[in-house]
């Protein structure tokens, strides 16, 4: 087994080292990173012949040493250059004074003789070696030197944010995997203050497990990513704080051990084991625990109970991420329960109409389901705007349910509904002014996304109803002159329906009736798409004259050249009817409206009218806006422009207009050159 082990973290080292050294861009850095991965390997292999040749044990171990410390001030080295912008300054006096020192890690055993390092081991055991004082500082630095780069390599991971924290992430957690393993190995042997051969497998599989980290990472991720490493965050570090805890307790077990002299090397570490699974599964079960354990970490390490900006983006993102109403308020619901440590939440806003809070969304709190009446206590303003009301030790007043904080969501003056919490994760948490600040920003920004919601709701709905009523107004007006026409023609065919003269008057009504009607179906027809157009080579002057026929004799004057163009004729048909009969409108029919077709780079159609025109502003919001139309009701629906715009659009060409109030328009439809066939 530990033979497999041994030649399984060289091959995998190995080939881990071909992959950093022929990557796309080798930096200098990844030369430590080399040099300290060998350095493992080659300590491992070291080890290994230690184990395998009773004779030469401490020979081997002493070079088997030397290598440990090679790639640890490697390592060390690396930690503090790995994805970090350097500037000139950025290595601090104390961490150079820290990295030369750590240079004592590899030299000391190779130029101290093996008796000052260890004692001889004993005949019974020969894969323990005792250690003398020396070789106990000895670790003592090795310790250090792999605290140091785990603080490091911790600092810049946090340092790192979203792309750049993915693109490094496992490889940083790769290598803190190995050096943990270190830490975990040479805690033990400063705590017997010998050298234990047979611990290696441990660190073999922690340099295993890194290497696969660091392998999946470089193969899949990326090379490294060059981040600004910000100090703030590197202080508040939990490698830190998570050594200190296991250090102690280690040597707490140790001098229980001295106590006990039956409690022997593998109870120590069965019990370490079980006491941190233990620790690990109540943190990561209890919300409780993990609350508790924030907060506490929070007030210890960080001086604030919260990091507000943290706080903060967290609660935005979840507002942001939201498809409607009913999700905002979940999300906001959400957002306050995890900030806050809160188990239960609901949100009460006030109707207008009737000026009763209603209860809008809850989580997990089913008691928070009737409306409380204008006059309840809780629904009256809070004396300072936005005040979080603490109700911990207040009996609900009926029927509203029983809740700790009451956090109202003001809009300006406006009392606008609030959002009660209850059921703390940490019952003995002291929620003070800090958590009410924090309420009183999360509601904020609650109230004024919820409102802008709602009336981006409102709005919306509006606006359909009117583009609805505009629509059906439209539409009705031309059914019933179109009803109108054929119930005249019913009336009458009651007593002429015999005569020739009348029945080929009927069939000239019904054939004008029907073309009505498919007109109208075909304004109320979307758009065609660029792709759906079915354009073939067209004469402009010809199809200009021939929609001209549209309108009625003697109104319009075209003239021009013939410029070919290569267009939908049917749909360009429309765009032209549609421009003649608003220039028409606009003059009344008493002055003559002038179509020009002709080419000045580019194929066009001018319609030009002296009519009542238009001015700046209504050209800019209103001109190709559906459903924008001076026409009184039932004449214009104002999708006229609008879909002209877009056929025009789609053929790739473009639609212009010059007017002046009181003097007229000249709308222009300019089109691509015709496409050569
Ligand atoms: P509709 O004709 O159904 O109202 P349009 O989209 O074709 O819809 O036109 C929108 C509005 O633009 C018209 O109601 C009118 O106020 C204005 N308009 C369009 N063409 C002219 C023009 N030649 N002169 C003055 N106003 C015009």
């Amino acid at each position: 087994m530990h033979t497999i082990l041994v030649a399984a973290s060289l091959t995998l080292g190995l080939a881990l080292c071909i992959m950093i050294l022929f990557r796309s861009q080798f930096v200098p850095s990844d030369g430590l990173l080399l040099i300290g991965l060998l350095g493992l390997s080659a300590a491992e292999l070291l080890n290994a012949q230690a184990l395998a040749s009773s004779a030469d044990v401490l020979a081997f171990e002493r070079w088997s040493l030397a290598a440990h410390g090679l790639a640890f001030w490697a390592l060390a080295g690396f930690s503090l250059v790995y994805a970090r912008i350097l500037q000139p300054h950025s290595l601090s006096r104390f961490q150079l004074l820290l990295l030369t020192a750590c240079a004592a890690l590899p030299t000391l055993p190779l130029v101290l003789p093996a008796p000052s390092l260890f004692f001889a081991p004993a005949l019974h055991a020969p894969w323990v070696i005792p250690l003398t004082r020396l070789g106990f500082y000895h670790q003592l630095g090795l310790l250090l030197a792999v605290l140091f780069s785990l603080y490091n390599l911790e600092g810049t991971l946090t340092s790192a944010t979203h792309v750049k924290r993915w693109r490094i992430k496992f490889f940083v957690l790769g290598l803190m995997a190995m050096l943990a393993s270190q830490l975990l190995v040479i805690s033990e042997v400063l705590l017997y203050r010998e050298l234990d051969l047979t611990l290696s497998p441990t660190r073999q599989i922690g340099f295993l497990l890194g290497v696969l980290l660091m392998g999946y990472s470089l193969a899949t991720r990326g090379g490294e990513e060059k981040i600004v490493f910000s100090r703030r965050l590197a202080y508040k570090s939990l490698v830190l704080f998570a050594v200190g805890v296991y250090l102690v307790s280690i040597g707490l077990l140790g001098q229980a051990m001295r106590q006990f002299d039956d409690l022997n090397k593998s109870t120590v570490i069965m019990s370490l084991s079980l006491l941190g699974g233990v620790g690990v599964l109540t943190l990561f079960l209890s919300e409780t625990v993990r609350r508790k354990v924030k907060t506490d970490m929070c007030k210890y390490f960080y001086k604030d109970k919260y990091d507000y900006r943290l706080q903060w983006l967290d609660f935005i993102r979840r507002l942001v991420d939201v498809g409607d109403l009913k999700d905002l308020y979940q999300a906001v619901l959400l957002g306050f329960c995890e900030n806050l440590g809160m188990g239960q939440a609901a949100l009460y806003l006030r109707d207008a109409r009737t000026g009763s809070f209603e209860p809008i969304h809850q989580w997990e709190m089913g008691a928070a389901n009737t409306p409380l009446p204008p006059d309840h206590p809780w629904c009256q303003p809070p004396s300072f705007a936005g005040e979080v009301s603490d109700l911990r030790h207040v009996p609900p007043p009926p029927p509203a349910p029983a809740a700790s904080f009451l956090v109202p969501l003001m809009h300006g003056p406006l009392f606008e509904g609030f959002i009660l919490l209850d059921h703390p994760f940490n019952s003995r948490e002291a929620y003070d002014e800090e958590d009410f600040e924090l309420m009183e920003a999360l509601a904020h920004q609650a109230t004024s996304a919820i409102l802008l919601m709602r009336l981006a709701d409102e709005l919306s709905a509006a606006r359909e109803m009117e583009a609805m009523g505009k629509v059906s107004a439209f539409v009705l007006h031309d059914l019933k002159n179109l009803v109108h026409t054929l119930s005249l023609i019913v009336e009458n065919a009651k007593n002429y329906i015999q005569m020739p003269e009348f029945q080929q008057d009927m069939l000239e009504a019904l054939d004008n009736s029907m073309s009505k009607m498919m007109a109208l179906i075909h304004r109320l027809r979307g758009v065609p798409s660029s792709e759906a157009l079915r354009c073939e080579d067209t004469d402009l002057l010809e199809l200009a004259r021939e929609s001209s026929k549209s309108v009625p004799d003697g109104v319009l004057s075209v003239h021009g050249d013939s410029v070919p163009a290569t267009v939908d004729r049917a749909e360009m048909s429309k765009v032209l009817v549609n421009l003649f009969r608003n220039a028409m409108e606009a003059s009344q029919g008493n002055r003559p409206v002038e179509v020009e077709v002709g080419r000045e780079g580019q194929p066009y159609v001018k319609v030009s009218d002296s009519g009542c025109g238009m001015d700046e502003e209504f050209i800019r919001k209103r001109l190709f806006v559906p459903f924008a139309t001076t026409k009184d009701k039932g004449h214009g629906m104002g999708i006229g422009l609008y879909q002209s715009k877009q056929i025009v659009e789609a053929h790739g060409g473009r639609l212009m207009v010059e007017s002046q109030p009181g003097r007229g328009s000249t709308f222009t439809v300019l089109l691509p050159d015709a496409q050569p066939s």
